[in-house]
C-alpha cells in the first residue's frame, strides 16, 4: 500500500475538466460515460459529458468499418495460413473483436472531447 505512487500512476490516465482544468475523470470512467450520461467534476462540480455528434459518428462509422476491415483481413490471412484449423479460426474470431474494441476505445478517448453539460 503506497498512496503516493498510486496517485502518480493514476494521473497519467486522468482527464482534465474543461471547466476548471483539474483532473476529474479517469479514462476508464470516460469509457463508461456516454452522451446520455454525465458525471460531476470533483473540483468544481460541473456536469461533464461527451457530445452526441462525435459519439454517434464514431458508432455509425465504426461498426461498418470494423466489419469491412475484418472481411479484408480474413482473406489474406486464410491465404497465408492455408486451410485453417478450428483452433486458429476460434482464436481469430476471439482476437478480432478484442482488437477492434481496443481500437475503438482509443479513438473514442482520443477524439471525443469532454464537455460541460448545461443544466
Ligand atoms: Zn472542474
Amino acid at each position: 500500500m503506497n498512496d503516493s505512487s498510486k496517485t502518480s500512476m493514476s494521473t497519467a490516465a486522468t482527464l482534465t475538466c474543461p471547466a476548471c482544468g483539474q483532473p476529474c475523470l479517469s479514462i476508464w470512467r470516460k469509457l463508461r460515460l456516454g452522451p446520455a450520461r454525465s458525471v460531476a467534476c470533483p473540483s468544481c462540480g460541473s456536469r461533464l459529458s461527451v457530445p452526441w455528434l462525435p459519439f454517434a459518428a464514431l458508432m455509425l462509422f465504426a461498426q461498418p468499418a470494423c466489419a469491412i476491415l475484418a472481411l479484408l483481413a480474413v482473406g489474406p490471412l486464410l491465404r497465408i495460413v492455408g486451410p485453417v484449423s478450428m483452433m486458429t479460426a476460434a482464436i481469430g474470431f476471439l482476437l478480432l473483436p478484442m482488437f477492434f474494441l481496443v481500437l475503438l476505445s482509443w479513438i473514442y478517448l482520443r477524439w471525443t472531447p469532454l464537455i460541460v453539460k448545461r443544466p
